[in-house]
């Protein structure tokens, strides 16, 4: 963030740009994954008797298969079981309601994820809702939101729990503070308010048809970007020193557009792109906001991976509580 003075080796000043701290998603993910396996080893010795996640999805979209595989990899770190129903995208709507209701009435089955979006022609709210509750580990019923809005969560969606983590685990204020959510989706923007506003912090929540982002996203001390837009938030968003979570995960091909976006860091990201055709990228310009921000979190390595990591933790407790287990 900034600029700073620093000497030269002949003693004389010169002003260097420090970054913003990068604050490490993975890091913060490990220890929540050893976490939830100690649990899972202490608490169920018989391999028969491990929590069970079943995930659902339906279709052929490339990043939701991605999605649903490092889930399924995240389960066997923890000792977690998992089932993957990989549907056909002509999947109807009747048949993938029969197997929601299939998993809700099987005793082994702990939690169930539907990995979104659905094929068009499935309606997803009907689907969430034939989700039961004490299974809903993604925390998208109605009944899962509602319990969180009157603050008596039982499972909170694992992308705003990963951040509250991550803030905890950095030691970073959020009681009196003001935040600033950009993003009102009811999977990330929604929930994030409320537990924004559980813990204290005075809560704007912004959106497309918010006018004058800038200057509202600017008195923010905490600033939290869910908006899928490549880089759109830049210094003119950010308040000096402020935490800035980038929960935003686009695809860049354009080498032109990755210089922009990454700085010192544009050659790096440049050889991925002529690796792989693309490199992620969050709602945040990166470079930008290293110049004014005090922390943010990178993409990839930031949210993302926690995300993973709190879908752990709700299913362990989602065994907890199905098992009245203390
Ligand atoms: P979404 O359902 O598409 O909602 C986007 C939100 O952003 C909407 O509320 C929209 O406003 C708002 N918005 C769009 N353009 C805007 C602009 N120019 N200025 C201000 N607000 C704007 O998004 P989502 O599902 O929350 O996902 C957002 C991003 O996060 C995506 O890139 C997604 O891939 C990523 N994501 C990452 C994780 C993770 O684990 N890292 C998890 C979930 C999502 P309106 O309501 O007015 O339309």
């Amino acid at each position: 963030m900034a600029m700073q003075s620093a000497k030269d080796s002949k003693g004389e000043s010169a002003a260097v740009t420090a970054r913003a701290q990068l604050l490490d998603g993975a890091v913060i993910a490990a220890q929540i994954k050893n976490e939830v396996a100690r649990e899972v080893a202490q608490l169920w010795a018989d391999d028969e008797a491990k929590p069970c996640l079943a995930a659902v999805r339906v279709g052929d979209d490339a990043a939701s298969a991605v999605y649903v595989r490092n889930k399924i990899r995240a389960c066997e770190e923890v000792g977690i079981r998992s089932e993957h129903h990989a549907l056909p995208a002509e999947t109807s709507e009747s048949d993938l309601l029969n197997l929601i209701a299939s998993l809700n009435a099987r005793a082994d089955v702990d939690g169930i994820l539907v990995q979104l979006p659905l094929p068009a022609g499935i309606d997803e709210v009907k689907v969430i809702e034939a989700i039961d509750p004490e299974k809903d580990v993604d925390g998208f019923h109605p009944v899962t939101i509602g319990r969180l809005s009157m603050g008596r969560p039982s499972f909170v969606p694992c992308t705003p729990a990963g951040i509250l983590e991550l803030l905890d685990r950095s030691n970073i204020p959020i009681a009196g503070t003001n935040a600033c959510v950009v993003g009102r989706s009811q999977i990330v923007g929604r929930p994030m308010a409320q537990l924004l506003l559980q813990r204290d912090a005075t809560v704007t929540i912004c959106h497309s048809k918010t006018r004058d982002l800038a200057s509202i996203s600017r008195q923010a001390d905490l600033l939290v970007v869910a908006i899928g837009r490549p880089g759109f938030i830049g210094k003119e968003h950010i308040k000096p020193g402020a935490t800035v979570i980038d929960v935003g995960m686009n695809k860049i091909t354009d080498a032109t557009i990755a210089r922009r976006l990454f700085g010192v860091e544009a050659d790096k990201r440049l050889e991925v792109i002529s690796k792989r055709g693309y490199t992620l990228v969050g709602d945040v310009n990166p470079a930008e906001a290293d110049e004014v921000a005090g922390r943010r979190t990178p993409v990839p390595g930031g949210v993302g991976l926690l995300t993973v990591a709190m879908l752990m933790r709700n299913t362990v407790r989602a065994a907890r509580q199905r098992r009245r287990l203390p």
